[in-house]
């Protein structure tokens, strides 16, 4: 197992990132003299209880041992040992999707706790409908409240039940003080949880911020090949053995290939962000100053306060963008239609390209005057930048933009 306890010291050392890449490169790897380098794909339900005794002390807990494959499995085992590393961790649990990791953390951190869950208007719209489910059907109350009035935001944070918060967010991009909202959550013990799926644990790293769990969408940078979908939760203090059983019995568990998949696609985590975060950079800039650009939402690309919490809180700004075509939504229709190599598609954190409208895409369901109050125009388009070169993608964005 890869020393958890080392990683907060490593991850705060300058030359963590490089670091990172390094332990990436090796992730679940080194089974030992003659081992596989490659961890096995161990695809059982099912695993031998041995004798009597020994089912026994599996069961009890008094021993680590698998029993079921939705209670634990060696290849989940080895993504959550990765990931809790690279949080900063101390307990994690895979996921079947985003969605499933936030119902779960939700559920853990709510465990026993009154009052209501705390959230902002800009989180993933998934994590929007969950809630509304969790409502409705659960009697989960819910206060969603604009971060940007910093001051009600905290005072509501030290009086909930548990905090939700997404920064950057998707798809304006606003940051959100993490510190900030962890110091008025810790006197009344309020449990934080930040969705960090844009920024991923190589540009930030909430649980060294004091957050208390992180929820990331495995499906995005960290499988990073758009091929499969997975969550994880991780903890900054060690698993309860209720938080494991609110974890195998909401469901939402994975099989070993899935988790395999994830492993894999984490090797070149590492070198995909720093690809991302150069090409991010790169596009933003290079949008900022075309005259068809209305306006960039990129992290650190704002002024005054935004600009000191991205130098404060994130390493670098991730490969996800937003940007207003003047033209409306005319203009990103047509954007959209002429652009060649960037693929039309939702999600993002895949190598690829991609782009949406996210008023007809994510935040379809609201009202337009809704979408208008959430800053959410007509002629927004997201853009998740890949690893392509970035001059081929200039040259795609330049010829859909132009005449
Ligand atoms: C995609 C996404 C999710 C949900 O993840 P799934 O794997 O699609 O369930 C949650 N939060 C954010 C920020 C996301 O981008």
């Amino acid at each position: 197992m890869h020393n958890s306890g080392q990683a907060s010291d490593l991850m705060d050392s300058p030359d963590s990132q490089d670091r990172l890449q390094t332990h990436c490169v090796h992730l679940g790897g080194k089974e030992g003299r003659n081992g596989p380098y490659v961890p096995p794909i161990v695809q059982s339900t099912v695993f031998d209880l041995g004798d009597a005794a020994d089912a026994e002390a599996i069961f009890s807990g008094e021993r680590s041992g698998f029993a079921y494959t939705r209670f634990g499995n060696p290849t989940v085992e080895k993504l959550a040992e990765a990931v809790q590393w690279l949080e900063c961790g101390k307990g994690a649990m895979v996921t079947s999707s985003g969605n499933a990791a936030t119902l779960c953390a939700i559920t853990a951190a709510m465990y026993g706790r009154k009052g209501k869950l705390l959230t902002h208007p800009d989180i993933y719209g998934g994590s929007h409908e969950l809630l509304a489910i969790l409502e409705e059907v659960y009697g989960l109350s819910v206060e969603v409240l604009d971060s940007a009035n910093e001051e009600k935001w905290l005072e509501s944070v030290s009086r909930a039940g548990a905090v939700l918060l997404e920064s950057p967010s998707n798809p304006l991009m606003r940051l959100i003080d993490i510190e900030a909202t962890v110091q008025a959550a810790r006197p009344s013990g309020v449990p934080v949880i930040v969705d960090n799926t844009v920024a991923t644990p190589y540009n930030q790293r909430p649980l060294v911020l004091g957050a208390d769990w992180v929820v990331q969408s495995t499906t995005k940078y960290l499988n990073g090949h758009s091929d499969m979908v997975g969550g994880c939760v991780v903890k900054r203090e060690a698993l309860t053995s209720q938080d494991r059983r609110v974890h195998k019995n909401l469901g939402g568990t994975v099989n070993a290939m899935e988790a395999w998949m994830i492993l894999r696609g984490m090797r070149t985590f590492a070198l995909r962000m720093k690809a991302h975060n150069r090409n991010g950079a790169a596009i933003a800039q290079w949008l900022a100053a075309r005259p068809e650009v209305e306006r960039v939402y990129y992290p650190g690309s704002g002024e005054g306060r935004q600009r000191a919490l991205f130098e404060r809180q994130m390493a670098a700004g991730s490969g996800l963008l937003a940007f207003e075509l003047k033209g409306g939504k005319v203009a990103a229709e047509r954007f959209l239609d002429r652009m060649k190599l960037i693929t039309h598609a939702v999600s993002l954190g895949g190598m690829e390209s991609l782009a949406t409208r996210p008023a007809m895409s994510s935040h379809r369901g609201m009202t337009p005057e809704g979408r208008i109050e959430a800053g959410i125009s007509e002629g927004l388009i997201r853009l998740s930048v890949g690893v392509e070169s970035t001059a081929d993608l200039v040259a795609d964005l330049e010829q859909a933009l132009g005449d």
